[in-house]
């Protein structure tokens, strides 16, 4: 059971997005050790050592939590629920720190978390298919991505 520490509504998604599209033999095996965590509802947090020892800390900007009366197709959601998948595959795939490798081996591990969140995310809109749910594509993350920059360059201006 990984641990949820992003507020009301991120543990919300993000339960709803581990649940639905972790494959059971990945979650089996890597699910206990996760550990997520936003300032979502706290100014600050401490992870102690019994939620750290030999745990993956997947750390999420409060910026990326939806809030409000939204549903799993909404793009925000969307974009959370890829976000924890492309952590999630960089933490059982035991990658290593950027500052350790090449810039091309970094390139190589965010490929292919890349193509395991879409694949994990992918294959569970698919089982949705019957309402006609779009499939996540490179194109709607880059989509999202530049409007979550621009939220970002807007917030730090204040
Ligand atoms: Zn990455």
């Amino acid at each position: 059971m990984a641990n949820l520490n992003c507020g009301r509504d991120g543990d919300f998604w993000i339960g709803h997005a581990l649940d639905h599209c972790i494959p059971d033999d990945v979650w089996d095996k890597h699910g206990d050790q996760l550990v997520l965590v936003s300032t979502t509802e706290s100014d600050d947090r401490r992870l102690g050592r019994a939620h750290t020892e030999g745990k993956h800390i997947i750390v999420l900007s409060e910026r990326v939590i939806p809030h409000g009366p939204l549903t799993e197709d909404h793009p925000r959601v969307r974009y959370l629920y890829f976000l924890v998948l492309h952590e999630v595959a960089h933490a059982v795939r035991d990658h290593r720190p950027p500052n350790e490798i090449t810039p091309e081996q970094n390139q190589a591990q965010e490929d292919e978390a890349n193509a395991l969140a879409f694949e994990w995310f992918n294959g569970y809109l698919a089982t949705k298919d019957q309402n006609g749910v779009a499939l996540f594509t490179a194109a709607e993350l880059a989509e999202i991505q530049k409007e979550m920059q621009a939220r970002m360059h807007a917030a730090l201006k204040g």
